[in-house]
Order: structure tokens, then C-alpha cells, then sequence
């Protein structure tokens, strides 16, 4: 299977903006900001979506949370929002699962 963008983000074969990284996941800022704080929470594992992971999986899922609240917390973001985008019609690009970060603008509800 051929990798996804993030993957090859993962793997060093191409640059990003590396905000975290551990051994389960890493954060990057988004190339294409829609907030002045924009950033992807991303797991290591293939997972290409929430609709098809495991429960197996919770582990890692819960720990993206958890780095998307430790990263907001050491940028003193006040608000912010964290988005999943699950399938085309929800606007999923890429198919490898993330968590949007988004903070530094008012938000509306409900998203667009
Ligand atoms: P989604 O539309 O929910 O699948 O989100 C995919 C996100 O990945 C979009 O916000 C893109 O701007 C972002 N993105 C795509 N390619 C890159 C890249 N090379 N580096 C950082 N962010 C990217």
C-alpha cells in the first residue's frame, strides 16, 4: 500500500513542521493553516480513519487527546477546538487519521 502523506512525514521522507513527537504519535503544523493556531495530532499507526479503527485501538486514541491537551496547554491556548474529519463528505484529505487542533480566532457553531 502506498503510504499516505503522513507516513511519509513520519518516515523523514518529506519535511513538516514538527511540533511533538513521541513513540505513539506525532504533531505537525498544518500546511494550510485555517486558524492562527493550526496543528495535526497524528498516530503513527496507519489508522485511516475513526470509522475503521479497532478497539484496540483506544489506547492510542485516547493518548492523541491527551497530547492535543498538553500541547494546548503549553501554548496557554485559551479556546480551542478539536476536530476529526471522518470521510469525504466531512472533509477528510487524507486518509490516515488526525485530530485538528485549531485556536486563535473566534469559532462558529456549528462548523461549516
Ligand atoms: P483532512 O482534510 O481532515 O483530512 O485534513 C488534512 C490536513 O492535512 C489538511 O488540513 C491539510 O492542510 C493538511 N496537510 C496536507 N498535507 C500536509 C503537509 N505536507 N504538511 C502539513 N499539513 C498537511
Amino acid at each position: 500500500m502506498e503510504k499516505t502523506i503522513f507516513e511519509k512525514i513520519i518516515d523523514r521522507e518529506i519535511p513538516a513542521d514538527i511540533v511533538f513527537e513521541d513513540d505513539q504519535c506525532i504533531a505537525i503544523n498544518d500546511i494550510s493553516p485555517q486558524a492562527p493556531t493550526h496543528i495535526l495530532i497524528i498516530p503513527k499507526k496507519r489508522i485511516p480513519r475513526i470509522s475503521e479503527s479497532e478497539n484496540s485501538d483506544a489506547g492510542i486514541i485516547g493518548h492523541l487527546m491527551l497530547v492535543a491537551r498538553d500541547i494546548a496547554k503549553n501554548k496557554n491556548l485559551n479556546g480551542f477546538r478539536l476536530v476529526i474529519n471522518n470521510g469525504r463528505q466531512a472533509g477528510e484529505t487524507v486518509p490516515h487519521l488526525h485530530i485538528h487542533l485549531l485556536s486563535g480566532r473566534p469559532m462558529a457553531w456549528p462548523p461549516g
